[in-house]
């Protein structure tokens, strides 16, 4: 598909045909299996990490690649056009903890670890939602005590995306004390590692999609982190999380153009060799418009993320903009994925065609990182703003 509306500099080619021939090479060959027996092989991360890919935005001198934005999304969007549960390790990894502990971290947390998150050793997960508290993540229950000159957190953590996997955790927890509540200002931001005592690993889902990716609950019992975890400053750590969520949506968001753009591709092939009534369904005229909706819809998508990403490359405020493009690509990967389904016939209900599974993968593109309901708000309320 054509990339014409989105000029990408030498380098962001390199990087988009590394990404593309990796995607292709090591993981088609096994995303079918991967989401029937919902685990990926983890040396794939391993191979992530080998290119780069899991320090993209990371300066060099914390053994980043220290590219912007757009580049690291050119990669993602290959990564996602193959295997959506790659995507999202990678997407999660380094969207919000690597750019939280970048962003808000002490120099000597950076130095302990951006590096070994960048070479792959400690996969990273974000853990803000809760059983209870999901699109008002603020309503969470986990709670932080001072112990000396550190804390104990107790609580669970739902639906964190590599939480089994992950060396760093980034976790959101109340600080506040339970009869002086303070809202989203009583959250810290925690840097837990799974070596914690107290620290488990809890349920693990079972999806309708990315079903490679694990999604798990975690569940902190009495568990003490020295006071060099606790990420910037006392009470910030909600406003962290949603600052690190406008980097977060761009990556939902390239995923869900990845997804489309495959389920486009596969269609375009497919209706090429179908025949019915003597013709390729190519020409029926049903079946074109089809294509051309889809195509037009994946190109304003592409192009709207990444003028999100150039914007946020230039230091501009990008709240409302990355909430427009996770919601528009989501929305547009989702009904991609549908048309491709209807394009394939019953032959694309069948788990032996490749449209069910991204029709599957794409839905929690319109869940999670902020539902569509919530980004309609973000959006909405930004038209208020002063
Ligand atoms: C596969 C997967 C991976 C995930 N990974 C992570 C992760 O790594 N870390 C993490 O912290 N979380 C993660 N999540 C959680 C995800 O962010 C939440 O599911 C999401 O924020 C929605 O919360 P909820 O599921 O509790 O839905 P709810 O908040 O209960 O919402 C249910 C419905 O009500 C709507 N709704 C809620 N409030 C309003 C409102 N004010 N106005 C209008 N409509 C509203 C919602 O849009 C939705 O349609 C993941 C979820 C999934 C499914």
């Amino acid at each position: 598909m054509s990339w014409a509306l989105v000029p990408l500099t030498d380098q962001q080619k390199e990087i988009q045909q590394l990404a593309r021939e990796f995607a292709r090479r090591e993981i088609a060959p096994h995303a079918d299996k991967w989401d029937r027996d919902a685990a990926m092989d983890p040396a794939i991360i391993t191979k992530l990490a080998q290119l780069g890919f899991l320090g993209m935005m990371v300066p060099e001198r914390y053994e980043g690649l220290g590219l912007d934005t757009v580049t690291y999304l050119v990669a993602l969007e290959e990564i996602s056009a193959v295997d959506a549960s790659v995507a999202v390790a990678m997407s999660v990894h380094n969207s919000l903890p690597t750019q939280m502990i970048l962003r808000y971290g002490s120099e000597a947390q950076r130095e302990r670890y951006l590096p070994a998150m960048a070479r792959g050793e400690w996969l990273g997960a974000f853990a803000l939602s809760e059983p209870e508290a999901g699109s008002d993540a603020a309503a969470m229950t986990t709670q932080a005590v001072r112990d000396g000159d550190g804390w104990i957190l107790d609580g669970t953590k739902a639906w964190v995306t590599s939480g089994n996997q992950a060396g760093v955790i980034l976790a959101m927890a109340r600080t506040d004390r339970p009869g002086e509540r303070r809202g989203a200002r009583g959250i810290s931001a925690f840097i837990i590692t799974p070596e914690l005592e107290g620290f488990r690993v809890g349920k693990k889902e079972n999806k309708l999609g990315l079903r490679a990716s694990p999604t798990v609950q975690l569940s902190f019992d009495r568990m003490r982190v020295s006071a060099n975890q606790l990420l910037g400053q006392e009470g910030k750590g909600f406003v962290y999380a949603m600052q690190s969520l406008d980097n977060g949506r761009l990556g939902v968001a390239a995923q869900a153009v990845g997804i489309a753009r495959a389920a486009l591709e596969y269609s375009v092939r497919y209706a090429a060799e179908r025949r019915q009534f003597g013709h390729p369904l190519k020409e029926f005229e049903a079946i074109q418009f089809k294509l051309a909706n889809m195509a037009t819809r994946i190109t304003a998508a592409r192009a709207l993320l990444y003028s999100a990403a150039s914007a946020k490359d230039r230091g501009e405020p990008i709240t409302q903009f990355s909430s427009m493009s996770k919601l528009f690509a989501s929305e547009t990967a989702m009904w991609v994925t549908t048309e491709a389904i209807q394009i394939f016939g019953g032959y694309g209900y069948m788990k032996e065609y490749p449209v069910e599974r991204l029709f599957r993968d794409a839905k929690v593109t319109e869940i999670y990182e902020g539902t569509s309901e919530i980004q309609r708000i973000v959006i909405a309320r930004q038209l208020y703003a002063k």
